[in-house]
């Protein structure tokens, strides 16, 4: 099966990189991704003027899965891997999504393997404008959707913001097509939940990411909030009045967190890396106004890992969750804290993500019934992200991780627990919990 969306792009020179960008990536052997990238191919080789449109294949059944399909599901997933928006040697690259599908499929852990366990959401629609200004200024969407003309004569342009962000000539589109995937994800568990106790726990992958984007811009390799945006359609479109945000990418979730600053029913608890980028969300970062004490900072320090996770876990997440009682979890599931990640220097393990999809699957099974969508941030070493995400598949079916084949307890050093204690115990203070 492929993609049932398809892009539109043809730019007036082709950049002999991005050529050479799809034409390694269709080659990359797996099946689903030669489509998008022959059609990059051809479109670069007509040499027609700037972006057409992003439109839908018609050539597939364009149905959204059944609610017997959604009921039968443990695991729904869409994937939406941003082919064209990709820049040399960044480690947001268009390597990432492709890297979870192949570990997916090694670890046999998709639907044709898996019958009705696994479903694969194939059709769903781009996030509109009126979705990505429920959380973005209008101007912001505008203005990067004309920006795309410059990139498209350019081949890659740094967009306005507060933070060094590329676009392509796809990067609009493509991140409408993200943000799209996330949408679809929360309608389909929420269908799911109103036939069963146990609906399908969602897993948007997805690029580019979208917890540093602020209202006015891209930020941080982050173009639109996709967490955010699905936070407000769970509330616009479903009436999912409470929303619980759990940020675990090492970085600060500072997008999602000036979001919903001051708004009491949407509920940002971020754990990162202390003195990572942005700099943002200091642990006394509560919000204001009437959302004050509904956003939960807790900066850990370099070199915390899998017990200081799972501490966390207990005392903050679980106490933090069942007080402010939820309609539904959201989950900006970033794994670049991983012992293995070049960009930051926290030690958890492919066990520790694990634990996190174990536990907070049965988080919203208490609290939400069962309703929770894992959205895809970062993670940019390609084996630790792919076999982590593949992990938290297993756990949403409720096997066994296999993460013990795959973490190396010899590289890792002793935890900073007088720390992480000291700063657990502060964060209950200044919350209460
Ligand atoms: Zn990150």
């Amino acid at each position: 099966m492929y993609h049932s969306w398809e892009l539109k792009l043809c730019a007036t020179h082709s950049h002999p990189m991005e050529l050479q960008t799809f034409r390694s990536i269709s080659f990359a052997g797996h099946g689903r991704f030669w489509k998008h990238s022959i059609s990059g191919r051809k479109c670069f080789s007509k040499n027609i003027k700037t972006l057409v449109s992003c439109s839908y294949s018609t050539e597939e059944n364009d149905t959204l899965p059944s609610v017997k399909q959604l009921c039968n599901a443990k695991v729904i997933y869409a994937v939406a891997p941003a082919l064209g928006h990709n820049k040399e040697s960044h480690p947001e690259s268009s390597a990432r999504v492709p890297a979870i599908v192949t570990a997916l499929e090694k670890m046999e852990l998709t639907s044709k393997f898996r019958g009705s366990d696994i479903l694969e959401l194939q059709n769903f629609k781009l996030a509109s404008a009126d979705d990505i200004a429920s959380v973005h200024a209008k101007a912001y969407v505008l203005g990067l959707e004309k920006a795309m003309d410059r990139a498209s004569e350019q081949g890659l342009i740094v967009i306005d913001g507060s933070g060094p962000t590329y676009a392509t000539a796809t990067t609009f589109c493509e991140s409408l097509v993200a943000a799209g995937a996330g949408l679809a994800l929360v309608d389909s568990v929420v269908a799911a939940s109103k036939n069963q106790l146990d609906p399908p726990m969602g897993f948007a992958l997805i690029r580019p990411p979208g917890h540093h984007a602020i209202p006015n811009g891209p930020m941080g390799f982050c173009v639109f909030g996709n967490v955010a945006i699905a936070a407000r359609h769970a509330q616009r479109i479903h009436g999912l009045k409470r929303v619980f945000i759990i940020d675990f990418d090492v970085h600060h979730g500072n997008g999602t967190n000036d979001a919903f600053l001051d708004d009491p029913d949407i509920f940002f608890l971020s754990t990162h890396q202390d003195g990572s980028y942005p700099g943002t969300g200091r642990i006394d970062e509560i919000g204001h106004g009437a959302g004050e004490g509904a956003t939960l900072n807790l900066p850990l320090p370099g070199g915390s890992g899998d017990t200081a996770m799972r501490t966390v876990f207990d005392e903050v997440i679980v106490p933090c969750a069942q007080r402010f009682k939820p309609d539904i979890i959201l989950v900006s599931a970033g794994y670049d804290g991983h012992v293995l990640d070049p960009l930051a220097s926290l030690q958890f393990t492919t066990g520790t993500y694990y634990m996190l999809a174990s536990n907070i699957k049965q988080l919203a099974k208490e609290l939400c019934g069962g309703r929770c969508v894992f959205f895809l941030e970062g993670g940019y070493n390609l084996d630790s992200l792919s076999y982590s995400v593949a992990d938290s598949f297993r756990a949403f079916l409720g096997e066994p991780s296999l993460a013990p084949g795959f973490d190396n307890p010899a590289i890792l050093y002793e935890e900073p627990s007088t720390r992480v204690k000291q700063a657990i115990q502060r964060v209950k203070h200044i919350h209460s919990l």
